[in-house]
This record gives C-alpha cells, structure tokens and sequence, in this order.
C-alpha cells in the first residue's frame, strides 16, 4: 500500500512533445470534498483506501495541488461527431496529469476531468458539473463489475464553484483513469491535418506501449488494427448483451483500447427497447441502442481510413470484415449464458430474437427478466414471468422452446442452473432513475446515496441484504428522465 507522495510517474505520453499535447495547469475549484472513492480503482494505484478521506486528496483531484513528478497536458484529437468530421477538438476540459505506474508493473493514466480551460476549449467553459462527474464515476466502475471493459475512476470532487448549465450548478472533477486515453480521433487528426511523421509517431507509441505481441506479426500496424477490431466487437457484444446505450458513440469518444470510454448521456435499458435513444440531442437516432452495432463498424472504418498510410486499403477491408462476425459470435455466446445454456445449437439465434421481441412488444425490464429466470427452474421461472407478457400465447410459445432447449443442454441440478444463470444475470443496474436519486441527494451535499449505490453496483450478480430497492424497475417518474449532453 502507498501514501499519496509515494506513486511513480512515467509521463510517456508527455514526452511525445508539443505536436501532440500542451502543457496546462488545472485550474482550481473552490471548497473541494470527497464525494465518492472507489476502493477498487485506488487499489489500481497501490493507494491505501484510507487516503481518500485526508485532505491532500481532494486537494490533488481539484487542482489545488500537483505531484512534482506530474505532467499536466491537454491532448490534441479530432473525430466524427454524429457522423460529420469535426477538424479540431482536443481535451477541452480535461488534463492527462501523468502515468503512473503500479507493483504488477501496469501503467495506468491519471486524467482530470473538469479541470478547467485548455487551448482547446472552444466555446466551453472547461468545467464538469457533479451531476455529469457522478453519472460517469458510477458507470465506469458499474461496467467494470458486470467485466465489460471500461475507464476508470478513481474519485469525484465536488466544489462550491458555481457553474452555468440550463441553470446554475456546481463544479466537480472526476478523476478518470485508464491504460492509455487515445482515441480513433487522434489518429483522424494527424491524417487530415496531413502530418505523416507524428501520425507514424503516434502509430509506434501506441504499438509499442499497447500492442507490443503485434510487433511479431509480420504486418504490426495491420494486426493492430485487427486487434482493435476484435476488442470494439467485443466490447459492444457486451453492451448488447447487457442493454447499456453509450449515446455519443463519435469517434473522438471511441478508445484505441476497446474500452468504453467517455460518458455523457449513457443509459441502461430499463424495459427493453431496440430502439432506445438515451441521448436526447440525438434527434435522428444516430446512437440508438440497436444503431451500436452498425455504428461500431462506422466508426472503425473512419480509423481504418486514418491508416491508410501504414496499411493496404485491401488488408484494411478484410480487417473490417472481420466485425460483424466476431460482433455476433461474442453477442449470441453472451446471450446463451444469459439464458443458462450451455451448449450451441443452431437455433440459439432465432430463439433469443424472438424473446427480444416478445420484450419488446411488453415493455418487459430487460435485467430483471433474465435474473428472475435464474431464480428457480425453467418451467417454474417460465410460469411465474409470464404474466409480464401482453402476448402471452406468444410467451408460451417461446417457453415450451426454451424449455425444451434447456433440457436438451448439458445436464445439471437446478443450483448449478441457478449459481450459473446468476454469476451472469446482475441484479442491479445503474439505472437512471437511481443514479437520479443519489445526484438529487449529492447537489444538496448528501453523499451517502452515491457512496451506497456505488457499493451495491460494485457486486451486482450478488443478492446484497437490504438492498431490495436497488433491485427494482423504475417508478413512473424515473422512466424517461431526459439526459442531455451538456454536462
Ligand atoms: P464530449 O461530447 O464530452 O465528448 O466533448 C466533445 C468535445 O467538446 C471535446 O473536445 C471536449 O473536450 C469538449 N468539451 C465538452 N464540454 C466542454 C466544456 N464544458 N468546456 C470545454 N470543452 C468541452
Ligand atoms: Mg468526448
């Protein structure tokens, strides 16, 4: 365990130099406290729990102070937001502080989110409100606890320094952390800015520090775009699987990583619905929950022509073509798993549709569906969860299906189905309505509803003992809160 003073840095990013950050000091918010801390995250940096509550800690995470070893710089990217290229953006209102790396040896990057104005601003003011900072503070580390790859976060700060939204509210700063905050953006930017040496830089940097196995292939660049490939399918096989809806999938959010990564108006589905929209600025659809996939594929394809330089156009297509049949083969094994199966068989595919559609034509909650499917044995779980269907005759059909399936699949007791159905299945969520309730709480300086959610969403497969209103579908008002982008 180490004390603050005692983390070391490797700035490997900083020292890529001016073309492709600038130096920036954070600027500090007034009357900084804890809000919430993640244990799990601080252990990341070897940091003993208990520094989360001295003061020197919200200090440092609300720029009144900064370890000497520390780097503070604004990145430089650009990206396709809502399909149009958008030349410069750059972090406008977060500071890379530095990478520090931990005992296993793993780098780990110390953003500050809120930190106040860079050069690359724009029209924004630099800050992050404590509703935005608390939404992506739980998220990340909810995600993370349900295994879908994600950021991190460390910690929100909260202030008395005002800020301007649709109405006052307050300054806050999360601190983010992750392997590396590059995007598909940064590559964008030094191929439309036509700067072939930093782009080969930029190549090299995160080859070398993120896909050092590609270096033995005999195509590097080429087997690290596969590989970024395979994580995106991955990533959002996951997202389908588990009903979470990013909402502002451009490409300067998208992680060279494959890790979810920049939060704004992100939901979980609560009933389910294919065609979801939880960014309410996305007046077309763009980001709908479904349009994730197709749009996943889109986005790769605006990386892949950013590597035009360093790759065949031909061996880029084949990359690319590699997607969607990796997207569905991660996304039926998920939804297999979700349904207690063990075994594939060809039907799988068209069972799980039509159980999507029979939710969907019911408004049935897409999360407690599948736990309580877990809860006992298919016949008795098919019985007790028909009544959420307005088509019942159409739920039965499904069921006689799906129980005959689980018959057929490789057998075990009841408590194997049920141990195995629930290290999937979550019982709670981070939905909006309850990440509503703890910000509500929060903005009049009550954090303990944000430190307890967060808690419970730390271990969402397991029952937790007092818990049950985590576990419930959203009251009338908590249905259709209104997310926008301005955070
Ligand atoms: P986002 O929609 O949060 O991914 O942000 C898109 C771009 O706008 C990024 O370059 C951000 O850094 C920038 N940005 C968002 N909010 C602000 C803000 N309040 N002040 C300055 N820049 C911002
Ligand atoms: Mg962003």
């Amino acid at each position: 365990m180490k004390a603050l003073d005692e983390l070391t840095f490797d700035n490997r990013f900083a020292r890529l130099g001016d073309a492709f950050s600038t130096h920036v000091l954070p600027e500090p918010l007034d009357e900084p406290r804890l809000v919430v801390a993640s244990n799990a995250a601080m252990a990341l940096l070897d940091l003993d729990p208990a520094v989360a509550e001295t003061p020197v800690f919200a200090e440092l995470f609300s720029g009144h102070k900064l370890w000497a070893e520390a780097e503070p710089r604004a990145m430089i990217y650009s990206g396709h937001q809502f399909g149009g290229y958008t030349p410069q953006l750059g972090d406008g209102r977060g500071l890379l502080l530095g990478e520090v790396y931990n005992e296993a040896g793993e780098h780990w990057d110390l953003h500050l989110k809120g930190a106040g104005m860079t050069p690359y601003s724009r029209m924004g003011d630099g800050r992050a409100v404590l509703r935005s900072s608390i939404r992506e503070f739980l998220a990340s580390e909810a995600l993370h606890a349900l295994g879908i790859p994600s950021s991190r976060a460390l910690c929100v700060i909260g202030s008395g320094t005002p800020v301007w939204r649709e109405k006052q509210e307050r300054g806050a700063m999360v601190l983010r952390l992750a392997p590396s905050h590059i995007r598909f953006g940064h590559f964008e930017y030094f191929y439309y800015t036509k700067k072939p040496e930093q782009q080969a830089e930029l190549a090299e940097h995160v080859l070398n520090l993120h896909y050092p196995e590609c270096r033995e292939q005999p195509e590097p660049y080429l087997a690290m775009f596969r590989e970024i490939v395979e994580r995106n399918a991955e990533m959002i096989a996951k997202w389908q699987a588990y009903g979470f809806c990013h909402g502002v999938m451009n490409t300067d959010n998208m992680s060279i990583l494959g890790i979810t990564f920049d939060f704004g108006p992100f939901a979980f589905l609560d009933d389910f619905d294919a065609h979801f929209i939880c960014n309410h600025s996305d007046h077309e659809g763009r980001y709908s929950f479904s349009n994730q996939v197709p749009i996943g594929q889109w986005n790769l394809s605006a990386l892949a022509q950013a590597l035009t330089p360093f790759i065949s156009v031909d061996a880029l297509k084949e990359a690319l073509g590699l997607y969607l049949p990796l997207y569905q083969a991660h996304y039926l094994d998920l939804m297999r798993r979700r349904l207690g199966l063990t075994t594939a068989e060809d039907d799988d595919q068209q069972m799980v549709e039509r159980l999507l559609k029979l939710m969907q034509n019911s408004g049935v909650d897409y999360t407690l569906f599948f736990r309580r499917l877990g809860d006992e044995s298919a016949a008795l779980a098919v019985a007790r969860l028909r009544d959420d269907f307005v088509d019942m005759a159409g739920f039965d059909v499904w069921a006689e299906q799906y129980k005959g399936r689980v018959a057929r699949d490789a057998d075990s007791s009841e408590e194997q189905r049920r141990e195995r159905m629930h290290a999937v299945n979550p019982l709670y969520i981070l939905r909006n309505y309850l990440a509503q309730n703890a910000i509500t709480a929060a903005e009049s300086g009550d954090y303990s509803e944000v430190r307890r959610l967060h808690e419970v969403l730390s271990r969402p497969f397991e029952e937790q003992a007092g818990m049950e209103q985590y576990a419930q579908r959203p009251p009338d008002w908590g249905k259709h809160l209104e997310i926008s982008c301005s955070s």
